[in-house]
């Protein structure tokens, strides 16, 4: 008889954007055509921008004629996106060859795909609070999970541990939920350390164009070592409205190698084997966003919602309510105030005044006690909510 993959049995019910949905619905139920302020969402709101747009038009203008016509793509990348995307990190000072950098269909595919190159029994440590696909892309994998929590005191950037366990290490810098960034210094102890115990960092970069403090690393390939130790996901879901349309890239230096094998060439076998290739559209697409107009026009678009993430945290400060995050980060993570915990500050903001954000411990157990906002709403709406917060907890 066939056997299912019995890990799926271990996977804890997420109740967290089930439990905001219900609440919500019995909320409206109840007050029917009352507005809500959804400060929760996870989702972009502006669309992909012109020079995208035009990118998108002219390469399905392509794929209309024999002449131009693209087939099956390359299924690292095709060429040109690979090149611009090294050109891209060049420009911030990393070289990279574009052999080193693996088109995607987006960061969630390949924090899951990804873990196809290490060993079951290698066990993965998680900081919590954490992105949940972490945890349950690796539980999936029947992989041993430490659970690192970390908290306010370190600013939710923890130092790596003492064991010498862990064999792969989930970092997330801007961190989601916590809006958290690891500077220079705090990055660096753990690129030696995995370096020093043979270990990989998963460091997932979706969040890396929100940051503007000239100090704080972009790519954990700014540190030195990182090319024998890391790999980087990337995406350009926040960074340029691609929730919907899809497209991310994936980093993996020559250089890193474990076992006498390089996870470069590995990787290169596992999309040759399971993918053909990332849509030609989408590429040219993803490629309008690295030019010189895609950077101004998706840099205006990521000022909107960093105006937003300043709205809400003015009115925190008012309100005297200790949070961290909403700088170079689009999400703000906050102590419910009065010793709340998370769900009944969540049921609190709701009630009284129609404020929908999402509560910390759907990331984690340390995230009791903690609440996110995100910055991605409206700047009318978010203006509202600020408000509101203001008048009811000022
Ligand atoms: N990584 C983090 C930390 C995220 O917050 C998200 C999406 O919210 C993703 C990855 C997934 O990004 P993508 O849309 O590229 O799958």
């Amino acid at each position: 008889m066939m056997q299912p993959n019995t890990n799926y049995a271990k996977l804890k019910e997420s109740y967290l954007f089930a439990g905001i949905a219900k609440k919500t619905q019995a909320y409206l139920d109840a007050h029917p055509g009352q507005k809500l302020y959804r400060m929760g969402i996870g989702d972009v709101s502006l669309p992909l921008c012109p020079a995208v747009i035009e990118a998108l038009h002219g390469a399905v203008e392509e794929q209309a004629h024999k002449e131009t016509f693209h087939g099956y793509m390359p299924e690292c990348g095709a060429p040109f996106l690979r090149e611009t995307i090294a050109a891209h990190y060049a420009r911030r000072g990393v070289n990279l060859s574009p052999d080193e950098v693996f088109v995607s269909s987006g960061a969630s595919d390949e924090l899951g795909d990804i873990l196809d190159l290490f060993d079951k029994e290698t066990p993965a440590l998680v900081i919590e609070p954490a992105y949940p696909a972490y945890l349950d892309a690796s539980v999936i994998a029947g992989r041993e999970i430490i659970h690192l929590a970390s908290g306010a005191l370190g600013g939710f950037l923890p130092s790596p541990p003492e064991t010498d366990k862990p064999g792969l290490i989930y970092l997330c810098s801007p961190n989601n939920p916590t809006g958290a960034v690891f500077g220079r210094t705090q990055l660096q102890a753990w690129v030696d350390y995995a370096n020093r115990t043979g270990a990989v960092i998963l460091f997932d970069a979706a969040y890396e164009a929100y940051i503007e403090d000239p100090a704080l690393p972009h790519s954990i390939f700014e540190l030195e070592g990182a090319r024998t130790c890391a790999v980087e996901i990337c995406s350009l879901s926040k960074t340029a409205g691609f929730t919907g349309t899809r497209l991310g890239y994936t980093v993996i230096p020559t250089e890193l190698a474990r076992g006498g094998l390089s996870l470069n060439a590995m990787w290169v076998r596992n999309r040759t084997t399971k993918t053909n290739g990332v849509s030609f559209l989408l590429q040219k697409g993803g490629a309008a966003v690295f030019t010189p107009e895609g950077q101004a026009q998706i840099h205006a678009q990521l000022a909107v919602y960093k105006n937003n993430a300043k709205t809400l945290t003015n009115a925190l400060e008012q309100c005297g309510i200790w949070f961290t995050g909403g700088r170079n980060a689009p999400y703000i993570w906050l102590r419910c105030p009065g010793g709340m915990g998370s769900w009944e500050f969540f049921d609190y903001l709701l009630h009284r005044v129609q404020v929908v954000g999402t509560p910390g411990e759907g990331f984690g157990r340390c995230g009791k006690g903690y609440f996110r906002f995100s910055t991605f709403a409206s700047p009318e709406d978010t203006e509202e909510a600020a408000a509101r917060l203001v008048r009811l907890l000022g």
